[in-house]
């Protein structure tokens, strides 16, 4: 057999899990090339944790190049293109030519995607993480408004997960009682798109913290002069501090690839194995494919989907059967103020049926425990990307 190409697009939660997890599964003549145009590896759910100057950037960003080893290598350099036809990917810096291509590029954030986002803060890439920390750093008092400007935005519980963070933020700070903290949201309760297990005790709980909630409201604008957060139905929310989602987007590679997209517009892949519809030899993962297939931007999904898909690509490229079919659940440790919380759900009888409003869910009560759980949780996510090296 001659040795075979594996061209891998993005080299963090999904992509980083992927080159890993291939090492294992494929003869060690296999070239696996890891593409990453920022070149780091992040551990974005500890974001939240920067915006509250409890993590440094040092500790959620390391560099990408412990990907490489044996026959694994890591590239900093931004794809551009994608010529499925001739199995070649394009970047500025080269082409790579490909047996087998693994697409994780995530979804790709639009910094001022919407009227006055200039004058509003967020968490959802790690430098902007850094200037929200300045920014609840100095506040004082007033009222901070938490809120999405589309309803598609990685980790969806995160608005809420955040507020609650931040009320006992304040709380230890001694200046909560001077701070009003509100979430607005486009769905008609707190937690609601993971169904009345979680939504019931989790409202349960922002009311004891007196987190208010302004639902059916998704940000379309923000008036930095009458401090006003405006959502798309013209209702007005004032603010001394917003934190506003900004818009995710497709990648632009994937976005003018009708190769590469779904109807939707994002990544194409079926949910069986993760493979491209039309190209057997593309899968897709993570959060590019999240909207197309129906589930929320996490990267417990990206994990598990990367667990998948690395056994059919073994398959293809060697003839074994190993198949592992997609665990398609979200185990998650969140943060709820000075408790902790952990949720479990099940997408598969949602993914079956896209009618069925919400998956299975179940809930554990609160303990200090499940705030332990994310920080080895964080330990986990480098030792399976790295394999102990970083
Ligand atoms: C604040 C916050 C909290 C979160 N909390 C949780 C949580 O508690 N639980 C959970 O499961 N998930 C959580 N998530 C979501 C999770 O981090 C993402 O779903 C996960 O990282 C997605 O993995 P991915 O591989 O699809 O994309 P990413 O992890 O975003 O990786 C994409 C990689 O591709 C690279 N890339 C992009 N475009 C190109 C290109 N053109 N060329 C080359 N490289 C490219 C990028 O540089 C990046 O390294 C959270 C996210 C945020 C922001």
């Amino acid at each position: 057999m001659t040795s075979k190409n594996v061209v891998i697009v993005g080299g963090n939660a999904g992509g980083g899990l992927m080159a890993a997890r291939l090492k294992k599964l494929l003869p060690p003549d296999t070239s696996i090339i890891v593409l990453d145009k920022a070149g780091k590896v992040e551990f974005q759910p500890s974001y939240t944790y920067v915006a509250l100057g409890s993590r440094t950037e040092q500790q959620v960003s390391k560099d990408f190049g412990n990907i490489s080893g044996d026959n694994v290598k890591a590239v900093k350099t931004e794809v551009t293109k994608v010529d499925a036809a001739n199995r070649t990917v394009h970047t500025d810096t080269g082409e790579y030519k490909y047996d087998t291509l693994v697409l994780s590029p995530g979804a790709r954030i639009i910094q001022n995607g919407f009227k006055g986002a200039e004058a509003t803060y967020h968490f959802w890439d790690l430098q902007n993480a850094l200037k929200t920390k300045d920014a609840i750093g100095k506040f004082r008092k007033g009222k901070i408004v938490i809120s999405v400007s589309n309803p598609v935005y990685r980790c969806p519980p995160v608005p809420w997960e955040m507020s609650m963070m931040l009320h006992e933020y304040f709380t230890n700070k001694g200046l909560r009682d001077g701070i009003e903290i509100t979430v607005a949201h486009p769905v008609e309760k707190p937690f609601e798109m993971f169904g009345p297990s979680i939504s019931g005790p989790l409202t349960q709980w922002l009311e004891e913290m007196k987190i208010k909630g302004a639902f059916k409201f998704m940000t379309g604008m923000v008036d930095p002069v009458k401090k006003e957060v405006v959502s798309t139905n013209n209702e007005s929310l004032k603010y001394d501090l917003a934190i506003v989602s900004p818009i995710h987007e497709p990648p632009d590679f994937v976005k003018n690839n009708d190769d590469l997209k779904s109807k939707m517009g994002w990544g194409d892949s079926n949910v069986r194995n993760f493979r491209n519809n039309k190209y057997d030899d593309i899968y897709a993962i993570g959060d590019l494919v999240a909207p197309s297939l129906g589930l929320g931007m996490a990267g417990v999904f990206a994990h598990f989907q990367a667990d998948t898909a690395a056994t059919f690509i073994a398959d293809d490229l060697t003839g074994s059967y190993l198949t592992i079919p997609y665990n398609s659940v979200a185990a998650c440790a969140m943060e709820g103020g000075s408790y902790g919380w952990f949720a479990y759900c099940d997408f598969a009888r949602k993914l079956k049926d896209p009618k069925i409003p919400f998956p299975d869910c179940t809930v554990t009560g609160r303990g200090r425990i499940y705030k332990l759980m994310h920080a080895i949780y964080e330990k986990y996510y480098y030792a399976s990307i790295f394999g102990g090296r970083n």
